[in-house]
């Protein structure tokens, strides 16, 4: 068992002072595969009063200085590509393959784009041309406290590290405690690229110890935090009296409409978009709205997809799907499949129990619900595992008050092939996101939510812009 109980401080490797054994569990075998320290208020501390020591130096240095530092964490994390895979898949069940080519590589991609938009950014400018004598400056917010989730491990670290630290701010990760390794290789590659000490902290703990020291901590600027909906209430209570920035990725519960026009493969893209990461992604769409007169052969494809999807071990290469990350979310993903079936939606493909073959571990089997309705749980929570709600809708304008009819409003789809349409209802969506037949949106743009799924944006001059004050200059002759 791989023994990780310690803190990075200040530059170098440091045994808790005052930390409790945690066990990391690999989903595939529900078998402890690490140790790690859950910090004590002392660690804390010592992160957060090194992080701030170091903050006036590292707030000075020049921008070139801090892209070579960046250039350098990229090529570290190249060499470590594999390593890294391998940790994010033991720690949180991605199988193997998928961990390559999707988990690994956010992380990568995210280096990447913030050198791209930091080389691009404008730190230092006239007002207007005819105010030349008012300058804007851009300045590091100071000590940054990060606090991220378990399901795309290296794709929320690295969208919170990189801009604090090109922007010139100073940093205590906390990481998952579920998912704590990938967060420890990373701070090797942080140590190995030659990270200046006090600039980057890594402290593994809990949400009642390590989380809330931070977002309650006088010298704490700033918590970047992305998680649940429910976390992000309670850090903006505590981060309240000492007002700091807070900025909250959250939950989603996407809408996927699909227009009776949309193209062949939407109903099947959809389904995986749904359950891709085994359904545990914040812009998943798990509610999928079917044009009524496409809605049934949209059914039987889902159900079809659904069912063709094999499960295994994140151990097992191939492109199969993997456990979810825990017995909590295992359990909780059962009793809202039981719930579904309790408010009358029809399951056509999976259900309770684990798929056929597979006595241990997380795993879940692909499920699809259709004639669901709004009003139903399964159509209002969070599920976080594979599970998609479907439902018919009548009119371009019923879909869009269905999509918009819930707490969230992080990513919708819209699926057509007539684009006057498509652009009319993404311009209705409640969400920061919106997808449209099957594209990504670019590398850089700005990733964040509306409503319950929160307030911040990572990614390009946006995901700078988080960390930084604006300061306005009168009198710069
Ligand atoms: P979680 O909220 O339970 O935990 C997230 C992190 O917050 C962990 O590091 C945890 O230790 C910490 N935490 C928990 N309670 C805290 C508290 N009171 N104070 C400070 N820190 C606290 O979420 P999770 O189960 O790890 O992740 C799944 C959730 O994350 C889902 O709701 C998902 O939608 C959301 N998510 C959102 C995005 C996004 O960008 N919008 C991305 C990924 C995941």
């Amino acid at each position: 068992m791989l023994e990780k109980r310690d803190f990075y401080i200040n530059g170098a490797w440091v045994a808790p002072q005052a930390g409790t054994d945690f066990d990391v569990i690999d989903p595939s075998t529900e078998e402890a595969c690490a140790v790690i320290s859950l910090a004590g208020e002392a660690d804390t501390l010592a992160a957060i009063a090194a992080a701030k020591a170091a903050f006036p130096a590292w707030a000075q240095t020049p921008v070139a200085e801090r892209l070579k530092l960046a250039e350098r964490i990229m090529e570290v994390y190249a060499a470590r590509a594999e390593d890294m895979a391998q940790t994010i898949s033991l720690e949180m069940g991605a199988p193997i393959e998928m961990a390559r080519v999707q988990q690994a590589p956010t992380g990568a991609g995210h280096i990447k784009a913030f050198i791209e938009a930091t080389r691009n950014f404008n730190f230092d400018h006239a007002l207007r041309d005819n105010a030349p004598d008012t300058r804007i400056l851009y300045e590091p917010i100071g000590v940054c406290g990060l606090i991220t989730p378990w399901n795309w491990p290296m794709n929320q670290v690295v969208l919170k590290v990189m801009p604090a630290l090109l922007s010139g701010c100073t940093m205590i990760l906390k990481p998952s405690e579920i998912a704590p390794l990938s967060s420890h290789l990373f701070a090797e590659i942080m140590a190995e690229a030659g990270t200046p000490a006090g600039v980057f902290n890594l402290v593994n703990g809990d949400g009642p110890g390590v989380g809330t020291t931070l977002s309650g901590h006088p010298d704490v600027d700033m918590i970047s935090f992305t998680g649940s909906t429910r976390a992000g209430i309670a850090i903006s209570k505590n981060a309240a009296d000492t007002l700091k920035r807070v900025s909250l990725e959250l939950g989603g519960k996407g809408a996927n409409i699909v227009f009776a026009d949309a193209g062949e493969q939407a109903v099947q893209q959809g389904v995986m978009r749904c359950m891709n990461n085994t359904g545990q992604s914040c812009n998943a769409p798990t509610r999928m709205l079917v044009e009524r007169s496409r809605y049934d052969q949209a059914v039987e494809q889902a159900a079809e997809f659904a069912n063709s999807l094999s499960v295994n071990s994140s151990h097992e290469s191939g492109k199969h799907i993997g456990p979810v990350v825990s017995e909590a979310q295992f359990d909780k993903i059962q009793g809202l499949i039981q719930v579904g079936i309790d408010e009358g939606a029809r399951l056509v493909a999976g259900g309770l129990g684990r798929p056929d073959g597979l006595n241990r571990g997380f795993f879940v089997r692909p499920t699809v619900f259709a004639d669901t309705n709004n009003q139903m749980r399964i159509c209002r929570e969070e599920i976080f595992g594979p599970v998609l709600s479907m439902m018919p809708f009548d009119s371009e304008e019923e879909a869009i008050a269905i999509a918009n009819d819930t707490p969230y409003g992080l990513t919708n789809y819209v699926q057509s092939q007539d684009m006057d349409k498509c652009r009319r209802v993404a311009r209705q969506l409640r969400t920061g996101m919106v997808d449209m037949n099957g594209k990504a949106r670019a590398a850089g743009s700005p990733f964040g939510g509306m409503k319950a799924s929160g307030n911040g944006r990572e990614g390009g001059p946006w995901g700078l812009e988080e960390f930084m004050e604006v300061k306005a200059v009168g009198g710069w002759e």
